[in-house]
This record gives structure tokens, sequence and C-alpha cells, in this order.
């Protein structure tokens, strides 16, 4: 059951002279309840098929298939609203959702909890660390209700003791919440230690070089 298939697909920037290849005939899929770990050296494309996957941009080439689906998307920079309060943050997509005032607010505090920020309802994103703020974008993500997670380094921001705290507390979250994950890294360390899989792409043009399973010392799920 695959929630996001790409077959061969590519994808220029520009034209004429200016034409720059990105990604050359790329073909994955993600099936359902999966974490997938795109790896690869900055510049490769990674960013460019996410956005492909989020429908940012349009393929050149090839075909790419998410059979309708959801996405929601989170980013290195957690793009809060700063004057808005965390609660305000994460209650947004359940107002465009069109949930009820009390409806949004017992969520908000649902996720809130999720992501272990019982309480900080009503700070300012400012106001909270940047392993924080990432754990608000999170929430927010995860309001959306989406059926595909698109993560683009999201912890790359942040200090190695709390990208690995983060990390412990996004793999729990995705077994607990059966999320699928599509997930954006230079870092080899981070791709092996979050995925089920993880797809290596070259530079110059993007191409899948490596597809391969990892195996965690203890059931994930
Ligand atoms: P990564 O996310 O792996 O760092 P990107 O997807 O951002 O890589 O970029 C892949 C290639 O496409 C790079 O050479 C980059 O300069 C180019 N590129 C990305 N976005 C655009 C754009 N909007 N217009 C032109 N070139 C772009
Ligand atoms: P993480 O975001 O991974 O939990 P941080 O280093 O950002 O790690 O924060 C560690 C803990 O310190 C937080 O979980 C929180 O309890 C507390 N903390 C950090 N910044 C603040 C703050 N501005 N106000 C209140 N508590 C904070």
């Amino acid at each position: 059951d695959a929630v996001v298939r790409l077959e061969n697909v590519s994808k220029t920037y520009g034209t004429g002279t200016n034409a720059l290849l990105a990604l050359d005939g790329v073909s994955l899929t993600v099936r359902r309840g999966e974490f997938v770990c795109l790896l690869g050296a900055s510049g490769c494309g990674k960013s460019t098929l996410l956005s492909l996957v989020a429908g940012l941009d349009r393929i050149t080439g090839g075909t790419l298939d998410i059979g309708g689906r959801t996405v929601s998307l989170m980013f290195q920079e957690a793009a809060l609203f700063p004057w808005l309060s965390v609660r305000a943050n994460v209650e947004l997509p359940l107002r465009l959702q069109g949930l009820s005032r009390p409806e949004r607010r017992k969520r908000a505090e649902e996720l809130l909890d999720i992501v272990r920020l019982r309480g900080f309802g009503d700070k300012r994103p400012h106001e909270l660390s940047g392993g924080m703020r990432q754990r608000v974008a999170l929430a927010r993500a995860l309001a959306q209700n989406a059926d595909i997670l698109l993560m683009d380094e999201p912890f790359g921001a942040l200090d190695a003791m709390t990208r690995d705290i983060l990390h412990d507390e996004l793999e729990r979250i995705w077994r607990e919440q059966e999320l699928t994950v599509l997930f954006v890294t230079h870092n080899v360390r981070e791709a092996v230690r979050l995925g089920d899989r993880v797809i290596l792409l070259s530079s110059r043009p993007g191409r899948v070089i490596e597809d391969y399973p990892i195996t965690h010392p203890r059931p994930r799920r």
C-alpha cells in the first residue's frame, strides 16, 4: 500500500542555457506507516523532491502519485506566528478544518501533551528554546491530520543534545500516532537513527543511488 509513488521523476529548473537538472529519473515509494529518510549532500535535490510531493512545484518528467492524500510540512525554521501564543499556533490548522472553539481547545491541549509541552500553551514562541519551538511546529504539523508528514531537516538548527532528545520524541510520536514520514537530512547518523529505510541521493543531478532497510536494535512497532 504505497502512499507516495514516484516513477522516473525529473525536475528541471529554468530553461535553455539556464536549465538546471535537479532530479533525474527518481523512483521511490513510501508505504503506509513507514519512516523513510532521504539522505544526501546539500544541493542534491532533497528539498526539491519534498516540494514536488507536497504539490508546491511541478515535476517536469515521470509520474508522481500520492493518490489524493494530504500532506503536512515541517521545516528547519519553525515559522511560527510570533504574535500568537503557542496554543493559537497549534489551533490554526484546526480552525481551517472547521472545528468549534471548544473542540480546538481540547485537541490543541492533546497535541501539546503529545509533544510534551503541556503548560506552555500561553507562551509566545520567542519565550521558548529552539527545541521547544520545533516541538510546537511538530504539534502544528500533527494538527493538520494529514496522511503524510514531510520533514525537511527539522532538527538541523538544534544542538546535538536537543536533537537526540527530539529523535527519541519523534520516534515515539511516529509509533503512537501511526504516522507515515518522509524525512530529509544530510546527516547520516540522523537518517540511520530514524529511518526504517534510507534512500541515498547523489548530487548533480539528484538520483537514487541506494535504497536500503535499517534494522533497529529494538522492535519499533
Ligand atoms: P537540497 O535540499 O538537497 O539541499 P535543493 O532541492 O534545495 O537541494 O536544490 C537542488 C538543486 O536545485 C540545487 O542545485 C539548487 O541550486 C537548485 N534549485 C533549488 N530550487 C531552485 C529554484 N527555485 N530555482 C532554481 N534552482 C533551484
Ligand atoms: P527540548 O526542547 O529538547 O526539550 P531544551 O534544551 O530546549 O530541550 O529544553 C529542555 C527543557 O528545559 C524543556 O523541556 C523545558 O522544560 C525547559 N525549558 C527550556 N527553555 C525554557 C523556557 N524558556 N521556559 C521554561 N522552560 C524552559
